[in-house]
């Protein structure tokens, strides 16, 4: 079988594959990116939170982003019945980007895909990772590609595959998530929002909605720079019943008084899709020469658009340990990438959890708010889920508690 060389070899031409690769590259490795479909390829997950733009900009890949023409975004707005909050994300505790945008993922995707491979990294699209090899002294992959199998090595391996999960499944490192199974039910629409006189919304937020008779229910409207939108609904999975996902979609809205009357012109043009049980984790984030990014480390909950965050900050964090590594120092991997990369996830993890106890959602609605309260949730939001000057990061359950505390008070 051929054999092949690579300095790093990266599974995944995902978010988190390419921003590695163009970390990587900066510093003068040879990167080779396999990924298994052909891009533009459709995923979910169009919302980025500013903190992300800091590693776009890192990796080399800026004025790709901004030239591509994507929607803008300074923030979150959250609606349920009649209350209705929202965030600006240039007013935050943290320091940073406060502006980033909405993106249609199969286009974003080969944006920093495209400049990665201008930046020089080898990407091979429809090659599929089927086997991997850590025992010897170099990891060992072995791909399937149309002209036939074969095998590379690297120095190191980052498994970038997102919901392919590769190492996660071939190393048995998979553990479930403690967060129940939810489904998203999403497709695009043109929204039609121009044309509807009555509608009072931000295209530069995403819109989050709840329906007021099921809190734990809610929707993303995630708008586009070309009068489009995504949506979804996301429930536990009995939430949902045996009809189809467009009759389930479309009922769940008219049965939302604020989106109804907002997509009151859309026009429902695309399948609709599902994805069930999203939730991941997994029992080690590194092991002998590899290490795990983005969604194949753990994946929480869409609610706060964090995923794409979340890859970014794993691949700032494997590629600095790995360059020292390759470079021959001593690094301690649990130390420098998995107990720094868990401070955010552990951020968002109470975020989202105190989402569907409703304890954040009245924080959220609470009409007055003290502005101090509201940067700092506002920062967490924008994705500064490291920045542990910020209570809510430091000590994210102590503070949600007390606020609830002054909730229920007030
Ligand atoms: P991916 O984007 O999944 O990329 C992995 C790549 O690896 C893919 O291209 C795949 O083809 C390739 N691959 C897989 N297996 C193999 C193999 N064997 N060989 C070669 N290549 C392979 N995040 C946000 O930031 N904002 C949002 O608004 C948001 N909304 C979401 C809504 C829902 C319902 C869900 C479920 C998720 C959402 N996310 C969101 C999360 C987001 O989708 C992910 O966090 C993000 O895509 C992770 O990027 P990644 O690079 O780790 O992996």
């Amino acid at each position: 079988m051929r054999q092949e060389e690579s300095d790093v070899v990266i599974i995944g031409a995902g978010p988190s594959g390419t921003v590695a690769a163009g970390l990587l590259r900066r510093a003068g490795k040879r990167v080779t990116i396999l990924e298994k479909e052909a891009f533009p390829r459709f995923i979910i997950g169009e919302s980025l939170l500013p903190q992300s733009m800091e590693y776009i900009e890192a990796a080399g890949m800026l004025q790709d982003v901004v030239e591509a023409g994507f929607q803008f975004k300074n923030g979150a707005a959250f609606a349920c019945g009649s209350k209705y909050a929202h965030f600006d994300f240039r007013e935050k505790f943290s320091k940073g980007w406060g502006t980033t945008y909405q993106v249609q993922r199969g286009t974003f995707d080969k944006v920093l895909a495209d400049a990665a491979a201008r930046m020089g990294t080898d990407i091979r699209y429809k090659h599929e990772v089927t086997a991997v090899d850590v025992a010897g002294e170099k990891p060992v992959v072995t791909v399937r590609a149309e002209d036939g199998e074969y095998r590379i090595t690297g120095e190191f391996l980052l498994d970038a595959s997102g919901y392919g999960r590769v190492l996660p499944r071939l190393f048995d490192l998979e553990v479930p998530s403690t967060l129940p199974v939810r489904q998203a039910i999403f497709t695009h629409i043109e929204d039609g929002i121009a044309r509807n006189a009555g509608a009072v919304f931000d295209r530069n937020k995403i819109l989050i909605s709840v329906p007021p008779d099921e809190t734990d229910i809610w929707f993303w409207l995630i708008p586009f720079s070309n009068g489009r939108s995504s949506i979804g609904v996301v429930g536990r999975r009995e939430q949902f019943d045996a009809r189809d996902d467009k009759t389930q979609l479309l009922d769940r809205v008219a049965r939302t008084p604020n989106l109804a009357q907002l997509l009151k012109h859309a026009v429902w043009d695309t399948p609709v899709r599902h994805i069930v049980g999203y939730s991941a984790n997994v029992k080690a984030l590194y092991g002998k020469n590899f290490a795990l990014l983005g969604n194949t480390t753990e994946f929480l909950d869409p609610v706060f658009s964090s995923g794409v965050t979340i890859a970014f900050k794993s691949s700032d964090l494997a590629v600095k340990v790995l360059l020292k590594q390759l470079a021959g120092e001593k690094v301690d991997w649990e130390r420098e990438y998995a107990e720094p990369l868990k401070v955010g996830v552990e951020a968002f993890r109470a975020f989202v959890t105190a989402w569907y106890d409703q304890r954040l959602q009245d924080i959220i609605f609470l009409p007055k708010k003290a502005p101090e309260i509201e940067r700092m949730v506002s920062a967490v939001l924008a994705g500064y889920a490291w920045d542990e000057k910020n209570p809510f990061v430091a000590k994210p359950e102590r503070r949600l508690a007390s606020i609830e505390a002054a909730c229920a008070l007030a």
